[in-house]
């Protein structure tokens, strides 16, 4: 696939090139210039398929001229390794449930596939790969095992010290191998400051092979196509054929992916984003400027973003024009009091334990399908993270009931190391001089 500039529809870069920058010069995202459709017979089969059938075929219509096909078999048969179910609530609600992979987050879609993408195009021999990432909490955490092991890599993590939890700092601190931590006195702003700079230092640019690995990047944005797609084959096999995804969103790149899914041909009802305070999407859709703003800390803080990345991909795929975008989506904005009050409900209505920023989806996703009552409607949200991820939100008596994944009774076991810094640049300039 070729791809163009969203500041610049001229320009024409590889698939490689955009995995490898991430981000054009002129600051604008990569995206592909023709979508391609899935084919009409695929999607009225997609009940016979399995998700890891489902990612192959997506995959292939989008990149079968950049990587040869067993290859890109076998690169998603080993990224896509876990499930992603819909699980029932009740008649018509249904959470798809993205946490299953090994950083417990939807995350993992995206970073293993893209790992696996980027080892795929280092030729042997060439310089190591050294990707630097900075995390408020689950990014670090899906790149982490998700370049665990991958040779011809190295990732190097800041998180701010003291501001992760304790399973998000266990998945950055005890892998080893070609994963190091930091913990930076600071903030999460420090850290991503520090990565930038890392990126514009010269020195550092002439002795290692720099690369990101955030949420821009389109080979994270492509894999997370692959469960919307199954989400529908699973709802398809209950008799369902309208759906309504409702996504808690951040920097939009997840339901950026929904949205890529829908133009290749996923039949979609409405897309529902689900903001907490930091609502710049929502008060767009409802008529006013597109207007950032710093963001602000809520209970759901993977999704405290007041300027989101991924929202002129979203544009760009409805001609910049927001009555095309509100055909299909619609937005609400929930409070910290409401996303307490979404996480008992879902506990005392159904049982279920939900991680703040699924219950944010909960809630939106209820008030959609009170507001457009719809026959034979799957009213879907998407949770995604594991809720022992934020365990300082919950009460005692739901805190109670979360469940310990093995995934982190396992890192428990092994000791942690990381490296701890200031937030001065010299420092950390320092530190990636001397690996
Ligand atoms: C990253 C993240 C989000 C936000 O996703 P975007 O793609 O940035 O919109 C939501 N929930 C959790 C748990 C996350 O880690």
């Amino acid at each position: 696939m070729k791809l163009y500039s969203t500041n610049n529809k001229d320009l024409r870069v590889s698939f490689k090139e955009a995995v490898f920058n991430s981000m054009p010069k002129d600051k604008g995202l990569y995206m592909p210039v023709e979508i391609p459709k899935l084919s009409k017979d695929f999607i009225e089969n997609i009940e016979n398929f399995s998700l890891q059938d489902i990612a192959k075929q997506v995959a292939s219509a989008l990149l079968k001229n950049d990587i040869e096909i067993e290859a890109l078999n076998a690169l998603v048969e080993d990224a896509v390794n876990f499930d992603a179910p819909v699980v029932k609530l009740d008649d018509q609600t249904f959470v798809l449930e993205l946490f299953h992979g090994p950083s417990l987050a939807f995350k993992d879609f995206g970073a293993r596939f893209m790992s696996r993408v980027m080892a795929h195009f280092l030729k042997d021999g060439e310089k190591l790969l050294d990707v630097l990432v900075a995390t408020s909490g689950d990014t670090g955490g899906a790149v982490a095992l998700g370049f665990l092991g991958v040779p011809n890599t190295r990732v190097t993590i800041l998180f701010p010290k003291g501001k992760v939890s304790e399973v998000q700092r266990l998945q950055l601190t005890t892998n080893g191998k070609n994963i190091s931590a930091i913990a930076v006195d600071g903030t999460f702003d420090d850290c991503q400051a520090l990565v930038k700079q890392a990126f514009a230092d010269d020195e550092l640019n002439a002795k290692f092979r720099l690369t990101s690995a955030n949420s821009i990047n389109i080979a994270r944005l492509i894999p997370q196509t692959f469960y919307y797609l199954n989400a529908y084959a699973q709802l398809k096999r209950q008799g369902f054929d309208k759906v309504v995804f409702t996504v808690p969103s951040g920097n939009f790149g997840n339901i950026g992916a929904g949205s890529l899914a829908y133009k290749m041909g996923l039949p979609v009802k409405s897309f529902v984003a689900a903001t907490n305070a930091n609502d710049t999407v929502p008060r767009f859709l409802e008529g006013g400027i597109y207007e950032t703003k710093p963001s602000v800390q809520t209970y759901a803080n993977a999704m405290d973003v007041g300027a989101p990345s991924n929202w002129v991909r979203i544009m760009d795929m409805f001609n910049e024009n927001r009555e095309e975008i509100n055909k299909l989506v619609k937005a609400y904005r929930f409070t910290d009091e409401e996303t307490l009050a979404g996480i008992r409900e879902l506990f005392e209505n159904f049982n279920y334990v939900a991680c703040p920023h699924t219950a944010i989806a909960y809630l939106a996703s209820k008030f959609y399908a009170a507001n457009n009552p719809s026959e034979n409607t799957a009213q879907v949200f998407l949770s995604t993270a594991h809720a022992c991820k934020f365990p300082e939100v919950f009460p005692a008596d739901i805190l109670a009931k979360v469940a310990l994944p093995t995934q982190v009774q396992s890192l428990k076991n092994n000791p942690e190391v990381y490296n701890e810094l200031g937030k001065d640049f010299e420092g950390f300039k320092a530190y990636l001089l001397q690996k």
